[in-house]
């Protein structure tokens, strides 16, 4: 976007809002559709081609007066304080899970669903929540929390130790299994396999799995279509991390990265980090919303009404950890109008390209060497160590950051 069009999109919207508070009167304070009225009125698909601002507000005002940006200050933690972007978040949700063609059991066209989260750390609390309740039913009780082991590899993100240990998960129950540069710093499944034999025969539960596509360090890829095996012989909850790299999987070329998805009871990918969406906005997708459900519902007397109580809608509130919620889906829907699939693909496409010409230019250069082959966009490559120089890397990478 160059600065002409970003100041003049911005006036336009600014305009709009404007609007809405001269005549903000006129509306009713609570909305008066149907459940179900958006789905009715937008594609079942994302766009393939780009759409103008115009056009895209220009929808606005005949969706809904009430669907509007955060300058309208949307609350939104269930269906009827707000329809509209309560059903768009379940829209857009179903747009990206299509296009990372995530199985329908994901889909709330299917059997599964999405929300969009701040964070992938807060993703992660909510699928453990929901898979540590549900083994805690099983076991017989609470009692039973020491016994809970979650799994993940050395390269997974830290964030999934702070969310065991928010859950109550023992740090000591939290297995972080070795990976080598022989497996491309995936984790295996054989090493998964003896550490639950391990922990069963020590008295222990398998509870949950992290598979990662894209590591942080790395760009490492977890084979889920193996893991996922394993975890379904020992009934483990696989949740798949795919932050970063997930957003290359609308890609084509790309996409053999989920390959196995379908044997995941969640995945999580953030378009603030590769799908040109604002922070913050992680989108979770979940085969068994209810599990999400039961972890986190509240039902306090000032939130009672009848759509909630008809089970027709979705109260996001009973989908995350706080109450109040921003209109995430507003700004991932307009990216992906405004974008369109096609050049969605083509950003993802030349990140790549520039990756790669840059990895070739670096593996030309003898005093340096790449690290690990890379998959993404991510190119890890470090000066050759020499023996006489200690901690060349960290004073490279320091000299990078003070340019
Ligand atoms: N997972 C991966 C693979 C990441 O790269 C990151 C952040 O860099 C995270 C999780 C954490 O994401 P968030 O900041 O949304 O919690």
């Amino acid at each position: 976007l160059d600065p002409g069009t970003f100041s003049n999109q911005s006036k336009a919207v600014i305009d709009f809002i404007a609007d809405y508070y001269e005549n903000v009167e006129k509306y009713p304070v609570q909305s008066t559709v149907e459940p179900g009225y958006l789905s009715a009125m937008l594609p079942e698909s994302a766009p393939y081609c780009p759409e103008t601002l115009e056009d895209i507000l220009e929808d606005h005002c005949w969706l809904s007066w009430e669907m509007l940006c955060s300058g309208f200050n949307v609350v939104g933690f269930n269906w009827i304080s707000s329809p509209a972007a309560t059903e768009l978040e379940s829209i857009v949700l179903d747009w990206t899970g299509k296009m990372l063609k995530l199985p329908s059991s994901f889909l709330f066209s299917g059997t599964g669903g999405g929300v969009l989260h701040g964070s992938t750390c807060e993703a992660a609390v909510c699928v453990l929540a929901a898979a540590r309740d549900k083994a805690l039913k099983e076991l017989g009780g609470w009692k039973n929390i020491t016994k809970l082991v979650v799994y993940a590899s050395d390269q997974t993100h830290f964030s999934f130790q702070k969310a065991a240990k928010l859950v109550g998960i023992p740090p000591s129950n939290f297995r972080l299994i070795e990976t080598s540069f022989s497996t491309g710093f995936s984790l295996s499944p054989e090493n998964l396999r003896f550490a639950i034999e391990d922990d069963i025969k020590s008295g222990l539960v398998p509870l949950f799995l992290c598979a990662t596509i894209g590591t942080t360090p790395s760009g490492a890829v977890d084979s889920t279509a193996e893991l996922g095996k394993v975890a379904m012989e020992f009934k483990l909850w696989l949740h798949i991390d795919a932050a970063y790299a997930g957003s290359g999987c609308i890609c084509p070329e790309v996409r053999h990265y989920l390959d196995g998805v379908e044997l995941a009871n969640s995945i999580s990918m953030n378009p603030h980090k590769w799908f040109l969406t604002n922070m913050d906005c992680c989108c979770l997708w979940i085969k068994e919303p209810k599990l999400l459900v039961d972890s986190l519902s509240t039902d306090p007397e000032i939130l009672r009404n009848n759509a909630s109580k008809s089970k027709a809608v979705v109260d996001y509130k009973d989908w995350q950890i706080a109450l109040s919620r921003r209109f995430k889906a507003l700004k991932l829907w307009v990216v992906i109008r405004q974008h369109g699939l096609t050049n969605l693909m083509y950003h993802i496409r030349s990140d790549i390209a520039m990756a790669k010409r840059f990895e070739a230019v670096v593996g030309e250069d003898e005093r340096f060497e790449i690290v690990v082959p890379r998959k993404f966009a991510l190119v890890c490559f470090r000066l050759k160590p020499k023996v006489e120089e200690e901690d060349l890397n960290r004073k490279l990478v320091e000299a990078i950051m003070q340019c």
